[in-house]
């Protein structure tokens, strides 16, 4: 299959599946949709959609948030985990959003990352989610699946965003980022998984003999194999005892040879003197 060809199936098959994926973080506006994506950060988004409506029916605008204690905010978000360090980004946000954006979660992605505790990905969710503006935050399904497809070369999640965009439609960016995530987590919970298990993994590489292979399906370099790798050791150090060895030679014969010569001078001057005796 061709690159064009697996793009064209990708996109098929999972307008299929989910022709309407919904997001899935519980929100009202733009500034929910904010407070839920940071709560996802190592959390399920089931667990946020627990988790908010308790934070949100204390504050649910930035005018708001403000007003309750960081100790308070962090109280009630403690099952998403990393509770200080997500409190005190809430509070932060909401006072720069008051102070600089008049209360407003600003739609721009360099306004989104300069807040407290909003990486790209965050920021994309936002853009896309609550403007309707294409982006493609990556998350861990896609940056696997997008490897498994054939549509990237996993090397980071910046290029397989890079390389998904330049993939795909703009116009199908923001449906297709959530098909995919639906996708991954109803099959892909397999990490070791050798892409040959579900049907679009196996469709897209009906042959695929190794568990890794790269995007262009060729065979993985060392570093994607735990096994080569092990293998990669064990021949360095191999060869560095090789080494060792032959120097440890070179310079038994490097400092044998003056010895010898000073042996051999020794034993011809004691000869020269027994001579004169
Ligand atoms: S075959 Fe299934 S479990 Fe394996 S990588 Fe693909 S989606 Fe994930």
């Amino acid at each position: 299959m061709t690159k064009n060809e697996r793009v064209e199936f990708v996109l098929k098959r999972l307008n299929e599946l989910y022709p309407d994926p919904p997001v899935p973080l519980d929100h009202t506006d733009a500034y929910t949709l904010l407070i839920a994506v940071l709560l996802s950060a190592q959390c399920t988004d089931v667990r946020v959609n627990l988790v908010t409506p308790h934070l949100f029916t204390r504050a649910k605008r930035p005018e708001d948030m403000v007003k309750i204690p960081v100790e308070e905010i962090q109280a009630i978000i403690r099952p998403c985990g990393l509770s200080p360090q997500k409190a005190k980004a809430i509070a932060g946000l909401s006072r720069i959003l008051l102070d600089e954006h008049a209360g407003q979660v600003p739609n721009t992605l360099e306004a989104l990352e300069r807040l407290p505790g909003v990486g790209h990905k965050t920021a994309q969710v936002v853009m896309a989610q609550a403007f309707g503006v294409p982006s493609f935050p990556v998350d861990t399904h896609i940056h696997r699946l997008a490897h498994r497809w054939g549509l990237s070369d996993g090397k980071s999640v910046d290029r397989t965003e890079r390389d998904l965009k330049s993939a795909f439609p703009e116009a199908t960016w923001n449906k297709l980022h959530l098909q995919i995530i639906f996708y991954g987590r109803e099959h892909c919970t397999a990490r070791g998984c050798d892409g040959t298990v579900c049907e679009i993994c196996r469709t897209l590489f009906p042959k695929r003999k190794t568990p890794l292979a790269n995007a262009s399906g060729k065979k993985p370099r060392a570093k994607d194999s735990s096994e080569s790798v092990t293998l990669m050791t064990a021949k360095k150090a191999q060869q560095k005892v090789v080494k060792a060895v032959r120097g440890a030679k070179k310079l038994a014969k490097a400092t044998a040879t003056p010895v010898r010569k000073a042996l051999s001078k020794t034993k011809s001057s004691t000869k020269a003197l027994r001579s004169t005796r």
